[in-house]
């Protein structure tokens, strides 16, 4: 929903749903790059905001959304309610930036239908404890859509978006990435994870638990995307399904720390208490008194990640802190790979062969991941699409 004219669009695609003889229920996320907009607003006043009020301030872009998207549905002679998360029944945890849906309930939303009224609900908020308006994480206009289509017992949920599925591997980089017809809830949620930004992870997570198809499909066009559902898992099928590169990594060494119980545990509760991301951590073994610890967070994380580690490090006595926000990930995903032997060992092969020195590995039952120079990143994967045999034709 970019513009005026979009916004249009989607209107009618609404009115010929209704048309067609459905209940229709639309959750909107912000137009274009408010999001971003707004908090960049808020970054230019200071470094750290409160996160009550960035949630007071981010969930304006839904409102605008729903609230001009209901406005063109009635211009074409419909009739149209635009509710905030808090009105459609969306209730979360205090979490705020990151709120977690607890319940939904959509009895606002069933008592509009039946009056005939399409529902638009603003996307990616909800209503927190003391009535505060709350916001689900990026992209989280996913989570709640797949919240109310589970709380109305909608078999599929449509995510319209400016891509028109699921790929191999990010086309704007590897030309003959392919798309997805199918994928299953827990390859999608390892691609998420890993930071393919088609879908927020926590929303298939959810449509997983919950049994919801999700449609993830173009906003431009009728033809089908890909639908992200329970697959059976088939002997044969290629090891690996898509390869996704997440140039928002950096990483951050705390050097020779006291080798000792608990010192682990004082670093990552203070970045916890911080709710910082913590992805990539591992913890060297030398033969001495003391370890390195080397962890990867977001690149907007990293300052406030640096500060907590100083200060966490001068009272373990640790030998000092360095960071590289010149890094980067690159990850191989297929549930296939539990049962194909020497998955592992093709992916340092390719990376080897492109002369591409990796820093850190780590796994999942279906995942390989590595850090890598960011410099690095296009070029791996294109090599591991290429060696995975992803590509068309
Ligand atoms: N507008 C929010 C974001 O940009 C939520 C969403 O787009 O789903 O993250
Ligand atoms: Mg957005």
């Amino acid at each position: 929903m970019a513009d005026i004219a979009r916004i249009r669009h989607v209107a009618a695609r609404l009115v010929r749903a209704k048309d067609e003889g459905h209940d229709v229920v639309a959750v909107v996320s912000a137009m274009g790059d408010v999001t971003d907009e707004l908090l960049e607003m808020a970054r230019q006043l200071t470094d750290r905001p409160s996160r009550r009020e960035l949630d007071m301030l981010l969930a304006t872009g839904e409102q605008v959304s729903s609230a001009l998207l209901a406005l063109a549905i009635n211009s074409l002679g419909y009739r149209a309610v635009a509710l905030t998360g808090g009105q459609g029944g969306i209730i979360t945890d205090g979490g705020f930036t990151r709120a977690r849906i607890l319940k939904v309930d959509p009895a606002r939303i069933r008592e509009e239908m039946a009056r005939g009224n399409i529902v638009v609900v603003a996307g990616f908020q909800g209503v927190g404890p003391g009535n505060d308006i709350t916001t689900l994480g990026r992209g989280g206009s996913d989570a709640t859509a797949v919240a109310l289509a589970a709380a109305l017992g909608a078999p599929v949920c449509d995510i319209c978006t400016d891509v028109d599925g699921v790929y191999t591997a990010d086309p704007r980089v590897v030309r003959n990435a392919r798309k997805l017809p199918v994928i299953s809830y827990e390859e999608m949620m390892e691609l998420a994870y890993v930071g393919a930004r088609v879908l927020q992870a926590r929303a298939v997570e959810m449509a997983s638990q919950q049994r919801v198809v999700i449609h993830l499909r173009s906003s431009f066009s009728d033809g089908p995307g890909t639908l992200v559902k329970e697959v059976p898992a088939v002997e044969n099928a290629k090891p690996v399904v898509g390869v996704v590169h997440d140039p928002d990594v950096a990483r951050v060494t705390l050097l020779s720390v006291p080798d000792r119980p608990g010192v682990a545990h004082r670093i990552f509760y203070a970045l916890a208490e911080a709710g910082i991301n913590v992805d990539m951590i591992v913890q060297s073994t030398r033969h001495e008194a003391s370890t390195d610890v080397l962890f990867t967070v977001s690149r907007a994380d990293l300052m406030q990640a640096m500060e907590i580690v100083q200060a966490v490090g001068r009272e373990l006595g640790a030998g000092g802190c360095v960071f590289d926000a010149g890094v980067g990930k690159v990850s191989i995903v297929g549930s296939g790979m539990a049962t194909h032997p020497g998955v592992a060992a093709r992916m340092f092969g390719a990376l080897a062969r492109n002369g591409i020195n990796i820093q850190v590995i780590s796994t999942s039952e279906i995942r390989i991941s590595c850090l890598i120079d960011a410099a690095d990143l296009e070029r791996a994967v294109t090599a591991l699409h290429d060696e995975f045999e992803l590509g068309l034709g």
